[in-house]
């Protein structure tokens, strides 16, 4: 009898576990990353960019993979599913494109491509020459072209604005409305890049992690100041993109941002969270104060502007920046009204 029942506790027990272990992994379907050697993320979701070809910037919808700069690697479908469209075009930031539909709702985006496969490839062979360097788009019926997982769907290449070849995907909603953060349904591992914490700028002046670190920076105004982070993550060669920033006054949270998913509507407004002059050595500066009508998705919580710094009172500020995986890098400081002030 006792043997049995904890026989049933165990039972339970386990489905607990299994029940807590799947809610983790199957919120999201599990794809596979689109180039077929080890994968190397070179750019993540939500990053800064200004681009050659436009004159507004935009926010990195998807996430890069390495090609080893080669025209012609393959790129594999993410999942099973169907073509949905083929989209040439030259002068398009995304270059040559493919999209794929798959059953779990989710459509998936490859671009910077120099040729596709198959039947697609013909068509596309086809209606350039008849239409020569025009955009063409070609919308596909479900299953059409049905492609498996791991399939070759197209070869990499640096069409649209691309500096050197490589694989820009994306994940977006049915509706194409939402688009995901990749990393999501990745699975890929921490690959170790180095979190930085460069500098804070506080109402104009900036201070370097080392010189802010612990010490107490003084400002004129009841207001709170207006701050901006610049951080990274680097590996080698690459500089990425920050996954979660968030900062504390005196361990309240008063500010948080989290690059998890974005409307595709939100694709030009950058001004909210980068500013608006920056060049490319700070691409990665994030502000930490918005104004509060200003709404963005990846701002999860935006308090700053409900604060007034009474004098001769010491806030203690904690900026914590995290990358996908959660591992962390912390700065702490302090913010003093100016006694005369
Ligand atoms: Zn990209």
């Amino acid at each position: 009898m006792i043997c049995r029942f904890f026989k049933i506790i165990g039972l339970i027990f386990l489905l607990i576990i299994w029940n807590f272990a799947f809610a983790q992994e199957g919120e999201f379907p599990d794809y596979g990353v689109p180039t077929t050697i080890p994968p190397k993320l070179t750019s993540v979701f939500g990053e800064y960019r200004k681009s050659d070809m436009e004159n507004s910037p935009h926010f990195h919808f998807g996430v890069d993979f390495s090609v080893d700069w080669q025209v012609g690697k393959e790129i594999v479908a993410a999942g099973s599913g169907y073509v949905k469209r083929v989209v040439v075009d030259r002068k398009d930031i995304y270059g040559d494109q493919i999209v794929l539909a798959h059953p779990e709702g989710y459509v998936t985006l490859y671009a910077h491509l120099s040729d596709f496969v198959g039947n697609v490839q013909k068509i596309v062979e086809m209606l350039k020459n008849e239409f020569g360097d025009k955009r063409i788009e070609v919308r596909f019926k479900p299953n059409d072209v049905v492609v498996r997982r791991g399939q070759t769907i197209g070869y990499s290449g640096k069409t649209g604005d691309a500096l050197v070849p490589h694989c820009h995907f994306e994940v977006r909603s049915e509706d194409e409305e939402w688009v995901y953060n990749p990393l999501f349904f990745l699975r890929l591992k921490d690959d170790g890049a180095m979190i930085r914490i460069k500098k804070i700028t506080i109402d104009g002046v900036d201070y370097t992690f080392d010189k802010i670190k612990d010490s107490t920076v003084y400002v004129g105004e009841m207001r709170f100041p207006q701050m901006s982070i610049s951080a990274d993550e680097e590996n080698g060669n690459n500089v990425r993109g920050i996954y979660r920033i968030q900062m504390y006054v005196d361990g309240d949270l008063v500010f948080e941002l989290q690059f998890d998913k974005m409307r595709m509507g939100e694709f030009r407004k950058t001004g909210i969270l980068y500013g608006i002059s920056y060049n490319t050595y700070n691409y990665y500066t994030y502000r930490l104060t918005i104004p509060s009508n200003d709404l963005l998705t990846p701002i999860k919580v935006n308090k700053t502007h409900s604060i007034s710094l009474i004098r001769g009172r010491k806030y203690k500020i904690t900026v914590v920046v995290s990358n996908f995986w959660g591992r962390e890098k912390e700065v702490e400081f302090f913010l003093e009204r100016r006694p005369n002030a």
